[in-house]
């Protein structure tokens, strides 16, 4: 057996790059046909399309800020009036605006805490109606699959980066909470926790000399790539993971292993 979307629809928000880019593309040749959300810049979410149309599969550019309610709510009914349905929302959009404690102004602060967290509230309640309006249609074991994005910052404190650390900790219950909320539903909710892939939101600590020192926190001894992420997600969305919910998998080459402990501490 294979992890397959076959006859599904998945939207992935924040695709036109990054992870949500790389969980486009593999969620396509898996099978799935793509909402390729993106906020701003939709040259690069067509490149994304082009590139799944390209390889056979089946995606459109969809514009939508996930912070807003009636633009999350347009990106699903426009979604389901292209698809006829949605089977899978991957809430994937984040950013940072890091700050010393002091120093983090209250607009830094609610702009993160408005993308990554309510972003995802948004997005997934969104789903959760949609999953429950459709009813059954017969692709997949679940009726409904919500991945979470989030990072081994909701489990290890990051200093300058209050606003970060605060909304991938608020995910990590939030996941849970709807996960126990919907199980008897059979719709699963889970998350992934990446730790330093190589995407844009952290170039500076990727490239050059950031990547030696970054090394240092990275047990498995090297930086991820978006297919590391797209492959754990693409299994937790899938009948593979059916009997998996509220689960956070860790895809970080064991950052959050607590490496300063590896010599004795
Ligand atoms: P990225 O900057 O390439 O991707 C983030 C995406 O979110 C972008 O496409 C951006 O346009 C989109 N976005 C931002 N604001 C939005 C909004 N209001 N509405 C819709 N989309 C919006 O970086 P990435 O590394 O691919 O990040 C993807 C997710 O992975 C984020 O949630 C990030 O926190 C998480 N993450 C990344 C890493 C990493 O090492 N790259 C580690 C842990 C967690």
């Amino acid at each position: 057996m294979e992890c397959r979307l076959d006859g599904q629809v998945a939207i992935v928000t924040g695709a036109s790059s990054g992870l949500g880019r790389g969980i486009a593309l593999l969620f396509a040749r898996a099978g799935a046909a793509v909402a390729v959300n993106y906020n701003s810049g939709a040259e690069a979410a067509e490149a994304v399309v082009r590139e799944i149309e390209a390889e056979g599969g089946r995606a459109f550019a969809a514009q939508a800020d996930v912070s807003d309610e009636a633009s999350v709510e347009r990106l699903f009914t426009e979604t389901v009036a292209r698809y006829g349905a949605v089977d899978v929302l991957v809430a994937n959009s984040g950013l940072q605006q890091d700050a010393a404690f002091a120093e983090m102004t209250l607009a830094q602060w609610d702009k993160v805490i408005s993308v990554n967290l309510t972003g995802q509230f948004l997005c997934a309640r969104e789903a959760l109606k949609r999953f429950r309006a459709q009813g059954e249609r017969g692709v997949s074991r679940a009726r409904g699959k919500i991945l979470c994005m989030s990072s081994v910052h909701q489990v290890i404190p990051w200093a300058g980066h209050a606003n970060y650390a605060a909304s991938k900790g608020g995910i990590h219950l939030l996941m849970q909470t709807l996960a126990q909320e919907v199980a008897g539903e059979r719709i699963r909710v889970n998350a992934i926790a990446p730790g330093a892939i190589h995407t844009r939101i952290n170039e500076k600590v990727t490239d050059g000399d950031g990547a030696k020192r970054l090394l240092a926190l990275i047990p498995y001894g090297r930086v991820g790539e978006p297919e590391d992420v797209a492959r754990a997600a693409l299994f937790l969305v899938s009948d593979m993971a059916d009997y998996v919910t509220g689960a956070t998998l860790f895809v970080d080459g064991g950052m959050a292993l607590y490496p300063g402990f590896r010599d004795n501490g």
